[in-house]
């Protein structure tokens, strides 16, 4: 079966990794630079643009895997802006302040973080109901749409940033090559994206936690690194983040591996009162990179 070409080097010689259902077709790595991603699309979910039709199929595709608990999420908003706040950290090592854009800003919760340490917040979101929610927040500017549609001047940026979004594109290459335009030079670019190379997908395969039904490309430091360099950046650090996670959320996650052992387990720290106790991970089965323009 012909898969599509590698988004990284234009190979076409690709060999099939796996299949799971939580991916929207199957998974294969290609050949010549090692890139692994999905081969073929079944339904196309990535962010290329705004669809309500495939939101609307994407979110009962989530639903019937079960993969969210829409009462856990509802109640890690005090962590998330703890998350937030660490990745605020990350960013701040590399500039301090400036023109910063978010791709993919959602409701803006890190870009209001942003703004109150200095820096001139902007945000896309091509999500209509998110980017309405986001551009309520005086202190930050929101173009409600794509990158393609948002048609900044070339320099407009001293920092980009892209949390959970390079694995969801339709081409990160063509991406990248977009925001190499949009910073000025020196100006910093930081990625924080799912990484396949981590003793997790070994050890859990089709299982791991970061194959989702939108998630199309799975980087390791070798291949994220490759495409930096070859879209014109120097990378500067590449790290594993730091993640606060309630026990709430960390027992929905063990719910998704085992349904049984999830509902013992939040049963338990239910009846302890324990939900809302949060630990420091570091999850190796993610990337934070950072990169300045050259
Ligand atoms: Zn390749």
């Amino acid at each position: 079966m012909l898969y599509l070409p590698c988004d990284l080097c234009g190979g076409t010689d690709v060999r099939f990794l796996l299949a799971c259902e939580r991916l929207d077709g199957p998974l294969v790595r290609c050949r010549q630079c090692g890139l692994v991603y999905v081969g073929e699309r079944r339904e196309d979910f990535t962010f290329s643009r705004f669809d309500p039709e495939r939101s609307r199929r994407l979110a009962e595709r989530v639903r019937a895997l079960e993969l969210v608990d829409e009462e856990v999420e509802a109640r890690e908003a005090p962590v998330r802006e703890r998350v937030m706040a660490e990745r605020l950290q990350w960013v701040q090592r590399f500039i301090a302040s400036g023109r910063l854009l978010e791709l993919g800003c959602a409701e803006g919760t890190f870009l209001k973080l942003a703004a109150r340490a200095g820096f001139h917040a902007h945000g896309i979101e091509p999500d209509p109901v998110t980017s309405a929610l986001a551009r309520q927040c005086p202190d930050i500017v929101v173009f409600p749409g794509t990158l393609a549609d948002a048609q900044y001047p070339a320099a407009s940026f001293d920092v980009i940033v892209l949390f959970h979004v390079l694995e969801h594109l339709d081409s990160p290459r063509r991406t990248l090559h977009e925001l190499h335009r949009l910073l000025r030079p020196g100006g910093i670019l930081v990625i924080e994206t799912p990484n396949i190379a981590s003793l997790w997908f070994y050890l859990l395969g089709r299982r791991w936690r970061q194959f989702i039904p939108d998630h199309y490309y799975f980087f390791s430091p070798a291949t994220l690194t490759r495409l930096l360099e070859e879209s014109g950046f120097r990378p500067l650090a590449l790290t594993h983040p730091k993640r606060i996670v309630s026990l709430r959320l960390l027992t929905d996650r063990v719910r998704r591996l085992s349904p049984l052992a999830g509902r013992l387990l939040m049963r338990a720290i239910t009846r302890m009162g324990w939900e809302a106790r949060t630990l420091i991970l570091r999850p190796s089965d993610v990337l934070l990179a950072s990169a300045a323009k050259t």
